[in-house]
């Protein structure tokens, strides 16, 4: 192993090299995150991962690197911003009830393909500098406390809405990490939170899921109810998801840090099949194979075609009385699955009181419950 002057230096040229790789802030920390493992545990013991069940399997393999990948002295922390500029501002997507509204993340390909191929070539690169060395890679795809990770290595604080910011990065980056024995100098970790008294994220969340700083219900969390829940949603809060089909980024919408958010110049972020501009109707007409086929390396298709069709259903609902939907919704209700039927006729009823409210004549609809009233988006994209 190279003494601590050529580990300086070796440092320096991995750092040079995730950077030509897309990653915007590399650090470097230990396998201590004991002092994030009280709350971690307290969370579960809440029952805040909902159907999660795998968080509690891993037990402590979250909290304790070693024992996930035993042999590790040091986790490189690694962030890709995603925010593209080509897409749609988001703002008017959630302001218009009768366009679809998918998180920016998800717009595109599956990040999970791209940075572990960029994570592949960053390791070899390092095995050609330090021969013999032992690592394992992660990108959101096993038991490992990105954030908490993060926040030790220096890319920024966990904000109130339990997401990584820095001040001048904001949070619309992927998180990723590199396990290995070699034995690199520590960066400082991250130590002023930059929430202060601010607290849009709790105040705007639309279902009331940010229940105490940076601890999220995800039994009350679109992103949680669109992507992980497999059964139905509850009818208490299908109103409250508006639009949004597939996750939500209203926590980081209006966070006042993401004005100095980074966009991402990357084509691979760039949305694909209109995604990030596109009617409900539109996408209540994909039948199954195609959605598999637009969907094809995106992590929208993770979720399968049910509960895509769920989703769809709740947003629809959430619609203003339009006839189309109606319409839509009742020639497609005999081929749904029974869930995709539950919604089907919920979204129906919705319709139905809209209907009676406003008078078809008129047309007016319901105020749709768009909480983002203030976002603050990226300005240099
Ligand atoms: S993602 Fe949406 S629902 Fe979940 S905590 Fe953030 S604002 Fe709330
Ligand atoms: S919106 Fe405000 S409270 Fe929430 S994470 Fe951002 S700075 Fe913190």
């Amino acid at each position: 192993m190279p003494c601590m002057h050529d580990t300086t230096h070796l440092k320096d040229a991995i750092r040079q090299k995730a950077a030509n790789l897309g990653f915007a802030h590399l650090g470097v920390t230990d396998t201590d995150l004991s002092a994030y493992e009280a709350d971690y545990f307290n969370w579960l013991g809440h029952h805040y991962h909902g159907e999660m069940g795998y968080m509690v399997r891993h037990g402590v393999k979250r909290t304790r690197p070693n024992l996930l990948v035993p042999g590790t002295v040091r986790i490189l922390s690694l962030r890709m911003p995603y925010y593209s500029r080509e897409a749609a501002n988001p703002i008017e997507q959630l302001q218009q009830p009768e366009q679809a509204y998918i998180a920016r993340y998800a717009l595109n390909r599956d990040y999970h393909k791209l940075i572990r191929k960029r994570l592949k070539e960053l390791v070899a690169f390092i095995h050609q500098l330090a021969p013999g060395f032992n690592y394992r890679i992660f990108t959101d795809s096993a038991p490992v406390l990105e954030r908490p990770i993060g926040e030790k290595a220096g890319l920024g604080f966990i904000g109130k809405n339990s997401l990584l910011i820095h001040p001048r990065a904001g949070s619309w980056f992927f998180l990723a990490e590199i396990f290995t024995d070699l034995d690199l100098p520590l960066d400082p970790p991250f130590e002023k939170n930059g929430c202060g008294p601010c607290t849009a994220c709790m105040a705007e969340c639309p279902t009331g899921a940010i229940v105490a700083d940076g601890v999220v219900d995800a039994r009350r969390c679109i992103s949680y109810l669109t992507i992980e829940h497999e059964g139905d949603i509850p009818e208490a809060l299908r109103p409250l998801m508006g639009n949004r089909i597939y996750g939500c980024d209203d926590c980081q919408l209006v966070c006042p840090w993401n004005r100095f958010g980074e966009c991402s110049h990357n084509p691979a972020w760039q949305p694909r099949h209109h995604l990030d501009n596109i009617r409900l109707l539109d996408l209540w007409q994909w039948d199954e194979e195609t959605f598999l086929k637009n969907f094809e390396g995106s992590p929208i298709r993770r979720i399968g075609y049910e509960r895509w069709r769920r989703n769809l259903a709740v947003a629809l609902g959430n619609a203003p009385y339009n006839k189309e939907i109606v319409k839509n919704l009742s020639q497609t209700i005999d081929n749904a699955s029974e869930m995709v039927k539950r919604h089907i006729l919920w979204a129906l009823e919705q319709q139905q009181k809209k209907r009676e409210k406003s008078g078809e004549k008129k047309n007016r609809g319901t105020p749709f419950p768009t909480r983002v009233r203030k976002a603050h988006l990226p300005k240099d994209c």
